[in-house]
C-alpha cells in the first residue's frame, strides 16, 4: 500500500514498517494504574494550589481591612461579636449606620443643596461628572448596602466566612434535632394528604412562613368543606379532603389560616396519564365554590378558573 511521497504503510522503513513502529511506542505507554496515580497526583496538586490561593486572598483581604484607620477597623471587625445569625443579618445595616456618622461632609461651596460626603472606606464619590461625593446619608447608604464599595465588600466576605465557620455547628445540630422532632411528630400527629401523589403532612409542614390552623379552627374549616359536598376520608391517621365531580376530583388543603385552597386533577377521558389523573391547577376558595354552585344548579361540567390562592 502506497502513502503520499511514495511512502509504503508497512514497509516505508527499510527495517520497520509504520505499524511496527506504532507497535512499538505502545510498549512505552503508560499503563492503567500510572495513569490513574498520575491523575491522583495532578488532583492533589491543583487542590494544594486552590488552597493556598485561598489562604493568599484571605490574607490579602486582612491587609486592606489592616489598611484602615484604627475607629473604621474596630467598625468593620465587630462581625466576630455576632452571636447568631440574627445578629449576622442586623449586622451590616448596624455597621453601615455608623460609617455614615464619620462621613466627613464636604464644604457648603460643594454640597449646595444637600450634605455630601466622600465614602470613608473607599474613599470614592457619585458617578456623575458634576457631583462631589455621595448625598447623606442615602446615597453614601446606597454605596455600601448596594454591593458598590470594594472595601464594604471585602469586610462581608470576612464576617460571612466567620459566621459560616461559628455557626455551622450549631445550625446543623439544630436541623438534626427538627428532623427527629418531625419524624417523632408524623408517628403520633394527624396527617393531611392534599394532593393526589403527595405525601401526607404534618398541620404546619411545607407551608413555609404562613401560619398553621390551630386545632380548634380546624373543625369550622371541615365544616364547610362538609357543606360544598366534601368527603372526609380518614386513612388510618391520614386524613384528605376529596371532592368528587363527574370529570374532576378536588383535594383540599385547609390547614393555613385564613385560606383553604384546592388541587384540582381531571379524570383522564383519551389523555390519561400515569397515575391516571392530572393536576389541572390550584384554585381559590371563591372559584370553586362557584364553580360547585354553578354545578349544583345548572349540572354544567365546564372547568374551574384557576386562581393561585383565596380563602
Ligand atoms: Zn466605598
Amino acid at each position: 500500500m502506497r502513502l503520499a511521497g511514495g511512502r509504503n504503510l508497512f514497509n516505508r522503513d527499510p527495517s520497520k514498517s509504520v505499524i511496527q513502529k506504532n507497535l512499538s511506542l505502545v510498549a512505552y505507554l503508560p499503563n492503567k494504574r500510572t495513569i490513574i496515580e498520575w491523575s491522583y497526583n495532578m488532583f492533589s496538586h491543583n487542590q494544594q494550589t486552590i488552597s493556598d490561593l485561598r489562604d493568599d486572598l484571605d490574607q490579602t483581604r486582612q491587609v486592606v481591612i489592616s489598611l484602615m484607620s484604627q475607629e473604621i477597623r474596630e467598625i468593620l471587625r465587630s462581625y466576630t461579636r455576632c452571636e447568631s445569625r440574627r445578629d449576622a443579618d442586623c449586622w451590616r445595616y448596624d455597621v453601615v449606620g455608623e460609617i455614615i456618622q464619620r462621613a466627613e461632609i464636604l464644604p457648603e461651596e460643594i454640597s449646595h443643596f444637600s450634605e455630601r460626603a466622600y465614602c470613608p472606606l473607599c474613599g470614592e464619590g457619585s458617578s456623575w461628572q458634576d457631583d462631589h461625593g455621595f448625598s447623606i446619608p442615602e446615597g453614601l447608604r446606597r454605596h455600601l448596602l448596594g454591593n458598590r464599595c470594594s472595601i464594604f465588600r471585602v469586610a462581608l466576605v470576612l464576617a460571612r466566612q466567620t459566621w459560616n465557620k461559628n455557626f455551622h455547628a450549631k445550625e446543623e445540630g439544630e436541623a438534626r434535632a427538627a428532623h427527629t422532632q418531625k419524624v417523632k411528630r408524623k408517628k403520633s400527629e394527624t396527617l393531611y394528604r392534599t394532593t393526589r401523589c403527595g405525601p401526607a403532612e404534618l398541620i404546619d409542614e411545607g407551608i413555609g412562613a404562613a401560619t398553621a390552623r390551630k386545632g380548634c379552627d380546624l373543625p369550622w374549616a371541615e365544616n364547610r368543606l362538609l357543606h360544598l359536598g366534601f368527603e372526609i376520608v380518614n386513612d388510618g391517621k391520614v386524613k384528605s379532603y376529596i371532592y368528587e365531580l363527574d370529570d374532576l376530583i378536588v383535594y383540599a388543603d385547609p390547614r393555613v389560616e385564613g385560606e383553604i385552597k384546592f388541587a384540582v386533577y381531571l379524570k383522564p377521558a383519551s389523555n390519561r396519564s400515569r397515575n391516571g389523573l392530572r393536576q389541572a391547577s390550584t384554585v381559590s376558595w371563591k372559584s370553586f365554590h362557584e364553580y360547585s354552585q354553578l354545578q349544583s344548579t345548572t349540572g354544567s361540567t365546564s372547568r374551574i378558573p384557576a386562581a393561585r390562592s383565596g380563602s
